[in-house]
């Protein structure tokens, strides 16, 4: 496994395996790996030749106030896991804004509902840095996770609108034992909050299992999620259309509910398909 740390040097070796007709598969990250980001590795890993995995905390996703300074950090660590998984290339820039960047890329309507209402620069900034990662790594196929549902939805939208040639792929939203979404940010919260935090998977799965009995009316099936979830802020939690991610207000298929509940300064997101 190599790693790189020049942007320049990246888009040679991806320019590179490309002429030689090799599939170029890319997993990007923020790093303090877990296995929810393993897993898109190896999802990736089954559709390339080589594997590309991105290790940048991209400010520009970040607003003013949230928590790009508290974000866990584990170079060593990441690179062990990297490696036990297949990954190629370690792609963690120094240099990866040019002086003087002013281009952004901006995905309209999907972004202003779900996480785009609190954090209003956040999908700017992902789908600018992940189109920059595009046109560097020069990849076939990338494989971004569910856990960040309306993330892919976004990303998917930008590569149809844009008509960017790699292959999308979502890979499954991994859990730990006990149902929580695993997360790098899960470290941040204290003893107390991490088992207040059960209680955001907990209801999704709760709102599932109603739904699966029989219950068709969305204000009761919201009502009944809020009053299980034990958060500081309850920032969003709604069903909505699992394809285009419409607010659905009478139930059909594809639904998936979403939910984003705030501890302390901790974020945390989780969605689960209930129909
Ligand atoms: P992040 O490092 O949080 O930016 O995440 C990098 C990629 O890993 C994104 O495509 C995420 O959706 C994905 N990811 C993060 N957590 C999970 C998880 N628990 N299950 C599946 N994918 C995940």
């Amino acid at each position: 496994m190599r790693t790189i740390t020049e942007t320049a040097v990246m888009q040679a070796q991806g320019l590179a395996w490309r002429k030689e007709g090799l599939r170029v598969g890319f997993v990007p990250t923020m790093g303090f790996l877990h296995a929810g980001h393993t897993s898109l590795m190896d999802l990736a890993r089954q559709h390339c030749d080589v594997l590309v995995t991105s290790i940048f905390v991209n400010p520009t996703q970040f607003g003013p106030n949230e928590d790009l300074d508290k974000y866990p950090r584990d170079p060593e660590g990441d690179a062990a896991k990297c490696r036990a998984h297949g990954v190629d290339v370690v792609f963690m820039p120094s240099d990866f804004y040019p002086p003087g960047y002013v281009t952004s890329v901006r995905v309209a309507e999907l972004t202003d509902r779900l996480c785009g209402v609190d954090r209003p620069e956040h999908f700017g900034g992902v789908t600018s840095v992940v189109a920059r990662f595009f046109g560097v790594v020069q990849p076939t196929v990338a494989v971004f996770g569910e856990k960040d549902f309306q993330q892919l939805a976004v990303i998917r939208r930008m590569v149809r609108d844009l008509a960017i040639p790699v292959e999308i792929l979502g890979g499954p939203l991994v859990r730990e034992g006990d149902g929580i979404a695993l997360s790098s940010r899960n470290v941040n919260l204290n003893a107390v909050d991490r088992q207040r935090a059960l209680t955001l998977s907990g209801a999704l799965r709760a709102l599932k299992a109603e739904v699966q009995a029989g219950e068709r009316d969305v204000a009761k099936l919201l009502a009944q999620a809020a009053e299980r979830v034990d958060c500081d802020k309850l920032e969003y939690l709604e069903l909505r259309d699992g394809d285009d991610l419409e607010l659905l207000t009478e139930l059909r298929s594809p639904a998936r509910v979403f939910v984003a509940g705030r501890y302390g300064g901790t974020r945390l997101i989780d969605n689960l398909s209930v129909l």
